[in-house]
């Protein structure tokens, strides 16, 4: 096998396809260790799964249950008082969270706060940010948008007056392609620009894996003078992200996906310090953005807290505070940096292999370029998918399905191995070909 067969991913890297090399990438990685402190769902035979659907819901971290059992006893022991005299304090208790995430998206601690699901944050966000006027009152999303995103924007588009037909603008691949290039957002950008109240991508796209060249984006979008919203749920925790630099002005995501938060678990918030005190903007308020200093006095007025935590509604939950705090601690360990080289690594890993598949029956739908995508690649399948999926799953290998015929694969650096996505690609060539003939 020559170096320059596969087309390594990432310049340097050699890939062969025997399972030595993958056993031996395993042993020389240096996020082995954090395999470990996730439960990893079992097969009948009580080996490990072969999970790559941390895309649509991460593993536990083992230290979730002490962390939020350590709440169950505070309450049980502490009842109300727990809120000043729990070991974690109830009443800043999302405060824990916050520097972690700062670091996890690329943000000052005054950019981020945890609260409630994403697309409730979605909302609260283009209540503030998506001001539509006479002439500017469009929203530009991508083709194959999140159906969640769109329902949000076409009932903000409508909130506001509008018929989604006339204020959602959609960016588009080309036809018989499923990438949608820069250079063509960027030409919708200069073309409708003054139309265009709010940029609104989902970084990365959950369909296609596509990560959006971000930075650019927002350049030309605030040149036109539109503002620019993020929507991470496979964003964060999955690429580097540098918020502030960028000058983004939202993002949001939720905590389920690769920050293993659990299921329904809480969602991150960013607004740009840049807003921080702009409390001019409409926004929708409840007590807890309310000033930390007075807010127990309870006065008539809302005077809002400066930053992201100013957007916050209600108390929070802290159960599931609790779980996500075990996770951020796990990232602050690993650290973004060192997670996403190795998920580089392993996701052109994965791409080597299906490229050296036999027969036609995968073709790769996420971008070749490692700098726009993160873990996933979508896997456009020939023949019955879903039928595939099923057989995988027997076979013990969780990956998710989307119609009409796309295999989403996700090997997530936290605690994926080589030799899962090894063992992935052999099951797939196996049962694939069964499902050919
Ligand atoms: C997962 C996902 C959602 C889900 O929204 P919830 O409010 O968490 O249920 C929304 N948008 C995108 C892009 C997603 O990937």
């Amino acid at each position: 096998m020559s170096a320059t067969e596969g087309r390594p991913a990432v310049p340097g890297t050699t890939y062969d396809d025997s399972l030595d090399f993958a056993r031996r990438m395993d042993e020389a990685d240096p996020l082995a260790r954090f395999r470990a402190q996730f439960h990893i769902p079992k097969r009948a035979s009580g080996e490990d799964c072969l999970y790559f659907a941390g895309n649509s819901l991460g593993l536990q971290p083992v230290r979730a249950k002490e962390y939020i059992d350590a709440e169950l006893r505070d309450w049980a022991a502490l009842g109300v008082e727990g809120h000043l005299h729990a070991a974690h304090p109830w009443l800043p208790y999302h405060e824990n969270l916050t520097a972690a995430t700062a670091r996890l998206v690329g943000a000052l601690p005054v950019e981020v706060v945890v609260m409630n699901t994403l697309t409730v944050n979605l909302h609260l966000m283009m209540v503030s940010f998506y001001r539509p006027g006479r002439d500017r009152f469009k929203i530009l999303i991508e083709a194959n948008a999140f159906p969640s995103d769109r329902y949000a924007v076409a009932s903000q588009a409508r909130f506001h007056g509008y018929e989604p037909g006339q204020a959602v603008l959609e960016a588009s691949p080309r036809p018989g392609e499923a990438i949608i290039y820069t250079e063509d957002i960027l030409t919708l950008i200069e073309r409708e620009g003054e139309k265009i109240a709010l940029v609104m991508l989902g970084d990365v796209n959950y369909l296609t894996g596509q990560a959006f060249e971000v930075d650019k984006i927002t350049r030309a979008a605030h040149a036109r003078g539109c503002l620019v919203g993020l929507n991470l749920a496979h964003g964060a925790g999955n690429l580097l992200l540098r918020l502030h630099d960028w000058q983004v002005d939202f993002a949001v995501w939720c905590g389920y996906k690769y920050l293993n938060a659990g299921p329904g678990g809480l969602a991150g918030c960013f607004v740009h310090e840049s807003h921080a005190r702009s409390f001019d903007l409409p926004r929708f308020c409840g007590w807890w953005g309310h000033n930390k200093e007075s807010r127990f006095q309870m006065g008539p007025v809302f005077d809002p807290m400066p930053g992201a935590e100013g957007w916050q509604l209600s108390n929070p939950p802290i159960f599931q505070l609790a779980a996500l705090r075990a996770s951020m601690e796990i990232f602050d360990e690993a650290t973004m940096t060192s997670l996403r080289r190795k998920s580089e690594l392993l996701t052109g890993y994965l791409e080597f292999l299906l490229d050296r598949l036999p027969g036609r029956y995968a073709t790769i739908l996420s971008p070749r370029d490692p700098a726009q995508r993160g873990c996933q690649l979508s896997i456009r399948i020939k023949g019955d998918a879903q039928a595939l999926l099923s057989r995988l799953k027997e076979a013990g290998a969780i990956c998710d399905f989307r119609q009409p015929d796309i295999i989403r694969v996700a090997p997530v650096p936290l605690y994926n191995r080589f030799v899962d996505v090894w063992d992935f690609c052999q099951l797939l060539s196996h049962h694939a070909n069964r499902e050919q003939n």
